[in-house]
């Protein structure tokens, strides 16, 4: 036995070893609009995320992550396909995504992984396959008490704060795990969509907070036919009441009628004292939009602040449970949101804020602590660079590419990657009359078309206009830049097969 057992360790540990090496859980935390500006990892000084902050310091912080169609459905779909809207066929959001098609969980689960999704989920349509295990929000969900459809039990009432109950599901679901399987969990959460309700625990909890306007928030959209159509400002879009919670109605179907006695309670109180501010003012025209403004970004931010509490109770589950080492942990946001940038709220166009995303990743013993990934990917990458991780073969149809290599870089090793996103948006006209386009965003510039009762171009020089404020595509210094792009954009169109776009942007040369 003396001499086995040395030859066991030598043998068989290593393997063992390997293997879980090989298999690392994986756990994505999934906001929904919550803004990488929002985010202290990202640059913001004004409000704390230590949670999130946490990942990217313990693993890597990705500064150039784009989506490729700005809002919540579209982005889930590309998350599960590794490709594009026009070929996942979920473009819009509200319609029902095709779960026939090849979706990656499923070949994690031939992989030998046990999968599950938690949480907010909005595509319209159950899964099929690729989860062992499914818990989601019907549609957008509730804040408070809301229902959950499972596999299980079917449809049930959970009394409480959704994210707070969305990690609870979460626990309950890794405890009860088959341990001798790798893990693959999302956890969906649904802040910080609209109506941004923040928890009974975090109301209030940014008030002596003065949220300073950012400067393009009275943007006059000069030389921007699409940015001066859209329905999207904090000043006329937000509304009052069902957003800014100013004289509630409990009654209406807003999820304001889901309360217990007791949170309605502790929930009324506080927008009363809101309401009452708000009528001594006599608030008007620019005054009003900024007061709207400043209650916007405090509800956000206390909705915000329990999203990142939660992360913080994820992290410690993975560190109690000793699951910590071999797991890997991404945190990102669906897509991009304005915190009043161009005096908007929501999402959808193709400038910074709502382009770029929020992604942070931690993968203990092969991400160094504090790697910054400036490379350009895009979430036609995530489902690839996924599979990557988890050892498993990438579909060749796959659009995206694994951005593993990127996560270890060797000293002095230059890995080759794209530096251009293609980008196509679609929904129009509701709900905020955002008019078609697409375009294609390289280090320095950003050229796109708006189309379907619109056609324009934009141009932007990214180094000398970071705001977005001033379109030059009129500038004939620019001809040699327009061209250029508009043959890189064709070529992108054709590389992911947009014929769609291949036809219209024809059109409109
Ligand atoms: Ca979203």
């Amino acid at each position: 036995m003396k001499k086995i057992l040395p030859l066991l360790l030598m043998g068989i540990l290593p393997f063992v070893l390997f293997a879980q090496q090989k298999c690392p859980n994986i756990l994505i935390i999934f906001s929904d609009d919550h803004a990488y500006q929002a985010i202290g990892a990202y640059g913001n000084k004004i409000i704390p995320t230590p949670n999130i902050d946490r990942i990217a310091r313990e693993g890597a912080l990705l500064t150039n992550n784009f989506v490729t169609n700005s809002i919540c459905g579209p982005s889930r779909a590309t998350l599960l396909t590794g490709k594009y809207s026009h070929l996942n066929g979920y473009a819009f959001n509200e319609r029902k995504f095709d779960f026939n098609q090849p979706v990656f969980p499923a070949l994690l689960q031939n992989s030998g992984y046990q999968t599950a999704w938690i949480g907010k989920l909005h595509l319209g349509n159950l899964p099929n396959k690729g989860f062992d295990y499914f818990n989601v929000l019907p549609d957008q969900g509730d804040y408070y008490n809301p229902d959950l459809i499972n596999n299980k039990n079917g449809t049930l009432r959970y009394t409480g704060y959704v994210t707070d109950i969305i990690s609870n599901l979460s626990f309950d679901w890794l405890n009860g795990r088959d341990t001798a399987k790798p893990f693959f969990l999302v956890v969906g959460e649904k802040a910080t969509h609209r109506v941004w309700m923040p928890s009974v625990d975090d109301l209030g909890a940014y008030d002596n907070i003065d949220f300073a306007l950012p400067p393009s928030f009275f943007d006059g959209y000069d030389g921007r036919a699409a940015a001066a159509d859209q329905d999207m400002t904090v000043a006329k879009t937000m509304r009052l009441q069902q957003d800014l919670k100013v004289h509630l109605d409990y009654t209406k179907d807003d999820g304001y009628n889901r309360f217990t006695p007791q949170q309605k309670k502790v929930f009324a109180a506080y927008y009363d004292k809101i309401s009452k501010e708000f009528d001594s003012k006599h608030l008007t025209g620019k005054e009003l939009a900024r007061w709207k403004y400043e209650r916007y970004l405090k509800d956000y931010y206390a909705t915000a602040k329990c999203l990142d509490r939660n992360i913080g109770k994820i992290l410690d589950y993975l560190d109690k449970t000793g699951l910590a080492k071999n797991t890997v942990v991404i945190y990102a946001s669906d897509q991009g949101f304005y915190l009043g940038e161009h005096g908007w709220f929501d999402k959808r166009f193709m400038y910074e804020q709502s382009l770029r995303s929020a992604f942070v990743i931690r993968y203990p013993k092969v991400i160094k602590p504090g790697t910054i990934v400036p490379q350009f990917v895009a979430n036609i990458d995530w489902a690839p660079t996924v599979l990557d991780i988890a050892g498993t073969k990438i579909p060749k149809d796959m659009q995206g590419i694994s951005f593993l290599p990127l996560l270890s870089p060797k000293k002095n090793v230059v890995i080759p990657w794209r530096d251009e996103v293609y980008y196509h948006y679609y929904e129009y006209p509701e709900p905020h009359h955002v008019h078609p386009h697409f375009g294609i965003r390289t280090p320095r510039y950003k050229l796109i078309y708006f189309y379907q009762g619109l056609s324009t171009w934009e141009l932007y020089d990214l180094q000398a206009d970071p705001q977005e404020l001033h379109n030059v595509y009129a500038n004939k210094e620019n001809n040699g830049v327009i061209a250029d792009l508009k043959q890189r954009l064709k070529k992108l169109m054709e590389q992911y097969k947009d014929g769609e776009a291949l036809g219209i942007l024809e059109r409109a040369q």
